[in-house]
Formats: C-alpha cells, sequence, structure tokens
C-alpha cells in the first residue's frame, strides 16, 4: 500500500453538502449519490461508508464492478443502480443481488429478460431514452416495439425507470439543446402513459441539471460532483449565486490530499532543476522534493505551475512533474524540513488549494483531475 500520502475525507463537509441538497431539492426527491469513477477519485469504498453513515442510501454507478464494490461495503442495506454497463456474464448477478440499472438497447432488454426467467426472478430495469445527447438509450422510433415487449414480459421485469440523461447543463451555450431534451422525454413519458406502461420513477437530472433546470429533478436526482463539494462549472455556481441573497458558496469540498517533503537541498544560481531545461534557478533556491508525480495522479501539465502548501504558504511547483517525484521551490520558508506536511489539495492555515485552482492551471475538468487520483492511495475519513 502506498504510503507517500494520504487522502483524507471531511465527513462535516459532507454532511453540510447533504443538507444543502435536501434544503435544495427538498424530501420529496430521491437522491442518488452518483459514485462512478471511484467515487470521483474519492475512494468508493470509504465513500460509501461514510455517505451511508450520513444517511445516503441510494448509489450509482457506472459498472458492474463497482456495484460488487458497493455491495462488499453496505450489503444489502442500500439500493445500487448500474448507469452503465452490465456484461451478458455479470447479468445473472445483478438480477440476483437486486441491482438495478439502465436498459438503453434490444440485446440488454432480451438479456435481462432471458436471465430473469432462468432465475424465476424479476429484473429491475431503467429505460433510458435517447433525447438528444446521442450517447446510449432508445431511439423515438424504437419506443412502441420496447413498450409491446415490457408489456408481454412484465412478469419478469420490474419497470422501475424512466430515464435519459442531458448533453452538457453545466453551460449556458447548451440550453436550447436541454431545452429540446426535456421537451422530447415528456414526449416519450406520454407515449408509456398511453399504452398504460407507466414507470415508478422519473429520473433525468445530473447535478447541472438539477439546479439550472428545476423541472428535470422529478423523482430522483442522480447528483455526483456537487456533494462532493464542488460546481460542476463556473456558470452553474454563478447561476446558483443570482438566486441567492447572500454571495457564499454554500458547498464545502469534502477531499484533501496530503504528503510530506521527502528531502531538501540547495541548488546554485543558473542550474537546471530536474529533467531537461524546463526551469533554472534566477536565484540561490532552496527545492523540496515531494514524493508525489504523474503516476499518483498529480497531472504532468502542472510542471512549473502548479502550487502546494508548506508551512501554510504556497509554493510553485519547478521542473517537470516525474512519474514518482516533484520539486517545490520553498526558499522563502526557512522553518522547511524533511516530513514536513505538504498540500496538493485541502487547507492549510489560512491558505487553500483548491480542485478547481489546479485544474485552471492545467486545464482538466475537475472531474478528469480527481478521477485520475490514485486508487492505490489509502483514503481516511476524518471528523
Ligand atoms: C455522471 C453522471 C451523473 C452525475 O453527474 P454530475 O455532474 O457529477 O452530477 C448523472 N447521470 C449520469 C448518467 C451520469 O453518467
Amino acid at each position: 500500500m502506498h504510503s507517500n500520502s494520504v487522502i483524507e475525507l471531511n465527513r462535516s463537509a459532507y454532511q453540510n453538502n447533504l443538507q444543502f441538497i435536501k434544503n435544495t431539492f427538498g424530501d420529496k426527491v430521491i437522491f442518488s449519490s452518483v459514485v462512478k469513477g471511484n467515487a470521483y477519485g474519492h475512494g468508493i469504498a470509504q465513500f460509501v461508508l461514510m455517505a451511508f453513515q450520513c444517511g445516503v442510501n441510494h448509489f450509482s454507478v457506472f459498472d458492474v464492478q463497482e456495484a460488487k464494490e458497493i455491495k462488499k461495503t453496505l450489503q444489502d442495506q442500500v439500493t445500487i443502480l448500474v448507469m452503465g454497463l452490465v456484461q451478458d456474464d455479470e447479468m445473472e448477478w445483478v438480477i440476483q443481488n437486486n441491482i438495478e440499472f439502465f436498459v438503453f438497447d434490444k440485446n440488454r432488454l432480451s438479456q435481462a429478460v432471458k436471465i430473469a426467467k432462468k432465475l424465476a426472478l424479476k429484473a429491475v430495469i431503467h429505460i433510458e431514452v435517447e433525447t438528444g445527447m446521442n450517447r446510449t438509450g432508445f431511439d423515438i422510433n424504437e419506443v412502441n416495439e420496447v413498450i409491446a415487449i415490457v408489456k408481454k414480459q412484465i412478469n419478469q421485469l420490474n419497470f422501475k425507470g424512466l430515464c435519459t440523461h442531458y448533453a452538457g447543463a453545466e453551460s449556458i451555450s447548451n440550453h436550447d439543446r436541454v431545452s429540446n431534451q426535456i421537451k422530447n422525454f415528456e414526449g416519450i413519458y406520454q407515449q408509456f402513459c398511453q399504452n398504460d406502461l407507466i414507470p415508478e420513477i422519473r429520473h433525468t437530472a445530473c447535478s447541472a441539471a438539477s439546479i439550472m433546470f428545476p423541472e428535470t429533478r422529478m423523482d430522483l436526482i442522480r447528483v455526483g460532483i456537487i456533494q462532493y463539494g464542488l460546481w460542476p462549472s463556473p456558470e452553474v455556481f454563478i447561476t446558483y449565486l443570482h438566486s441567492q441573497k447572500n454571495i457564499i458558496d454554500p458547498l464545502q469540498r469534502v477531499i484533501s490530499w496530503k504528503s510530506k517533503i521527502m528531502s531538501i537541498k540547495a541548488v546554485h544560481t543558473g542550474d537546471f532543476i530536474g529533467y531537461g531545461t524546463s526551469f533554472m534557478a534566477k536565484r540561490m533556491t532552496k527545492i523540496a522534493t515531494v514524493p508525489i508525480g504523474y503516476s499518483h495522479g498529480y497531472s504532468r501539465s502542472l510542471s512549473n505551475q502548479g502550487r502546494v502548501l508548506i508551512h501554510g504558504q504556497r509554493c510553485v511547483v519547478i521542473g517537470s512533474v516525474n512519474m514518482n517525484m516533484m520539486t517545490v521551490d520553498v526558499t522563502d520558508i526557512d522553518l522547511a524540513k524533511q516530513n514536513d506536511e505538504v498540500v496538493l489539495i485541502g487547507i492549510q492555515k489560512e491558505l487553500s488549494i483548491t480542485v478547481a485552482s489546479f485544474s485552471d492551471f492545467s486545464d482538466q475538468l475537475n472531474y478528469e483531475l480527481l478521477t485520475r487520483i490514485s486508487t492505490a492511495i489509502p483514503r481516511k475519513i476524518i471528523e
């Protein structure tokens, strides 16, 4: 197990975010915590345990591997919804374990029917329809056939949900496209109703849609990024602020990432630092080596740009980020010595390194940056 750094999950920050979600969306909407991508890098096992202890009982994942992770941690105490891939040889486990899943094509639908029949059980399905994202989902011209199949096989199928996903609700530039999707979804829902096939619930909203288009909330919201204390985009944050009296960010970052100084050395004026010639010391420079590199998910594009905190001061990454190490400039921190704490994401004294601040430098999305943090780093829940 990697011991060069640690990821901390802050329980009270998470509770704060849950309270925000409850206040904003009310009690009638089911909150499904989206934990794909190793819970957005937070560590799925530790994260779902913490969430469950805070009262969350519905989780959405991408694939069956992730569903199994949750099952291992929380057994039958929660609902698990697979939004993406169920491979043919996983279908049996899925139905046996009452895992709910998206059905977005006829192969998946007939596979569900076949295995449910074999097991003499019902598959709990959410029918995903294409409304304009053009990723997965039944086309409008397939809907009548789907309705016929589901009605015919109703002994094998529990038609739990009707759903879709929006193509970029976090950006105003997609406003028309998303508005059309909302209309298309309503039309398809009516088509089901006219054929006397009514889903138990309807759901379409991710974090951004739930804020930007309140009508998308329906019966359940699939919320990822907001629960971790981050906004899907600056536009969503600004839209939210405009609806409020106070200009304060109601969310709190759950994740922190900390390491320690591995070694310290002095570099002479005019010397290059690290591989190649990307950084030349313009003065007598004191550098600290930190045992974190791109193999741990600290992006190489943060070379000569990233910031970390040491002794409550912001220090710049100098030279290129290596596979397992990087060097930071600590010339102005007399106290800096081996084993001192280095904050890569999080707070130290008065300063903070946000996930967004490091994604601005590296031009990556919050989402991408978080999910690239190595699964090998231990995750710890703190109060
Ligand atoms: C990832 C995902 C979500 C959650 O998105 P956030 O922007 O993190 O809230 C919701 N629905 C689907 C289908 C997803 O893939």
